[in-house]
């Protein structure tokens, strides 16, 4: 008994002696945590557009890069294509309400979920997928919409909401300038080195376009690394009362 009792004792001491000698080799060999790196998402709003949607995936190819489109479900019929592109270059695919219509989507909490839960469904019969696409983007933004009730609604169907620290302004004045674009770019609200860019996809876009390039040059030449929004990505919303 005392001899197994003995050996019992030995091995456990290997065993320390192995873990202690071990573990910290491995932990140095640990991959560097990535959270600082400069990081931006570009997402597009309220396509898949004619022409527009088009141009702006062509230059992401060129650049390859991915970005976010938040898709608004009543544009997606008669544009199957173009969503089909959008989610077979890889990029990844946000819901941004069903009508775009302000009045029924922020009626109530239960008609902006029916409005998110309807595109999903949408985007899943066109491209013949099951995903459960779960970022966001509330249209103008969560601020001044967003309160406790909503959020714990939104929670509740596991909702990752995403508003934006850039802003190109291109969803009211689509029709600046492409330069005045790439400088709009380059202003964030916030010292934060995770961009989060809005752009948007509308037909009225063209110049979002010419700069798109641009932009992505001068995030590269920054030293950004350009990601797409998925389910792991850390949700960006604007403060409200608690
Ligand atoms: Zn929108």
């Amino acid at each position: 008994m005392q001899k197994l009792f003995r050996f019992n004792y030995v091995f456990l001491l290997l065993l320390l002696m192995f873990f202690s000698i071990h573990i910290p080799i491995k932990a140095t060999l640990a991959p560097v945590p990535q959270s600082d790196e400069p990081t931006v998402y570009l997402t597009f709003d309220d396509g898949p557009t004619p022409k527009i949607t088009d141009q702006i995936l062509d230059v992401l190819k060129s650049q390859n890069v991915k970005a976010t489109f938040f898709v608004v479900g009543k544009e997606i019929k008669g544009r199957e294509a173009i969503l089909k592109r959008i989610y077979d270059e890889g990029h990844s695919i946000g819901l941004h309400t069903y009508s775009h219509n302000f009045k029924i989507i922020y009626k109530d909490p239960e008609s902006f979920i029916m409005e998110m839960e309807k595109t999903n469904t949408t985007i899943n019969e066109v491209l013949g997928t099951n995903l459960e696409i779960k970022a966001i983007r509330f249209p103008g933004g969560s601020a001044g919409r967003l309160n406790k009730n909503f959020y714990h609604k939104l929670c509740e169907k596991g909702y990752l909401i995403f508003d934006w620290n850039v802003d190109l302004q291109d969803g009211i004045k689509g029709n600046l300038s492409p330069e005045c674009f790439l400088q709009n770019s380059k202003k964030c609200m916030d010292k934060s080195t995770r961009r989060i860019i809005l752009a948007h996809c509308n037909s009225n876009n063209q110049n979002t376009c010419e700069a798109l390039d641009d932009i992505i040059s001068y995030y590269k030449n920054e030293g950004y690394t350009f990601k797409a929004i998925d389910h792991t990505t850390e949700p960006y919303y604007y403060k409200f009362k608690k």
